[in-house]
């Protein structure tokens, strides 16, 4: 396979270096084929602003999103935007690599997304009608690759679990998994997450990479995240609700779109 590995950590001695070493090195050993955007190294420009779009004229108003449109309509986004739409579409996987900084990917990762997710590329794709919505939500230009995330985090994994004081990791996670990977197409793996890891140490390491080296290893063959399909008859059109007979009456929020979710809402699929 061929995989991008998206990584935003500032520091290549940090933890998350080692980790993504780690990753890189099993992903070759199994034959793969690995492409890095790192992130801070590059100095990724991470806001979208009027630079982005060199076409527009000086006292043109500035509307983001009619503004990606037609960029990405007359392949006219800036180079580095178009490097890695180029590298996504080469690739089969696609890795986010990130610190979890205030319950969130960091800044330089989001703006990676804002600017690279571009109208017409990752959103505003197929057809929108009384009937359809678009190719989203298991469709779309992404649609038959895979993408998966590995996070650090300082907190305890108890304090992510189900009735954490954090709230939960799957509902954390669930904007990035599904607001930004699942809708322009991906197929969602469950996420490496390593918890605790301020008081990280060289006895913990090892126990941790190997873990990460088995999910490289099973990259191409570990289950997806079951999220239902917005074209799949679960939602009604055009209100996108869930139809009322599926999932608990009484139940809303995110474990609602995994089509396995538990009677309490927790998601199996994502505790591999
Ligand atoms: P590092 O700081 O590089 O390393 C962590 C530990 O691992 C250190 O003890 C280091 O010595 C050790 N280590 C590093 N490399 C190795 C190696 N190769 N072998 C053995 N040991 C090693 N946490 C949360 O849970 N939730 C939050 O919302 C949150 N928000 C944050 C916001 C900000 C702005 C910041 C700075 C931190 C936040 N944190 C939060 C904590 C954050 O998630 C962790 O600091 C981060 O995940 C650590 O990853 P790192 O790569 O920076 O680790």
């Amino acid at each position: 396979m061929k995989v991008l590995l998206v990584f935003a950590h500032p520091e290549p001695r940090s933890l998350n270096g080692a980790l993504r070493d780690v990753a890189i090195a099993a992903l070759e050993a199994q034959g793969h084929e690995v492409r890095v955007s790192d992130l801070y190294a590059e100095r990724w420009k991470s806001e979208v602003d009027r630079a982005d779009f060199p076409s527009l004229t000086p006292d043109a108003r500035f509307i983001p999103v009619a503004a990606s449109k037609k960029a990405f309509d007359a392949n006219a986004l800036t180079d580095d935007v178009k490097a890695e739409i180029e590298k996504l579409l080469w690739a089969d996987a696609l890795i986010l690599q990130f610190p979890l900084w205030w319950f969130a990917m960091p800044a330089i990762l989001k703006g990676w997304v804002d600017r690279v997710f571009a109208y017409g590329f990752a959103y505003g794709v197929g057809e929108h009608s009384d009937q359809r919505w678009g190719d989203r939500y298991g469709e779309g230009t992404l649609a038959g690759k895979r993408a998966m995330l590995i996070v650090t985090a300082g907190g305890w994994e108890e304090h992510y679990a189900p009735r954490g004081v954090n709230g939960p990791i799957d509902d954390l996670l669930f904007p990035i998994h599904h607001g930004i990977l699942y809708y322009p197409g991906y197929d969602v793996l469950p996420p490496f997450v390593v918890y605790r890891v301020d008081r990280f140490d060289e006895a913990g390491f090892e126990p941790v990479a190997e873990r990460l080296r088995e999910r490289m290893r099973t990259l191409a063959t570990t289950q997806p995240i079951p999220y239902r399909r917005q074209n799949g008859g679960d939602y009604l059109i055009p209100s996108m609700n869930l139809r009322p007979a599926l999932g608990d009456p009484g139940a809303a929020g995110f474990a609602l779109h995994v089509d396995d979710a538990d009677a309490d809402g927790s998601l199996k699929a994502t505790r591999p």
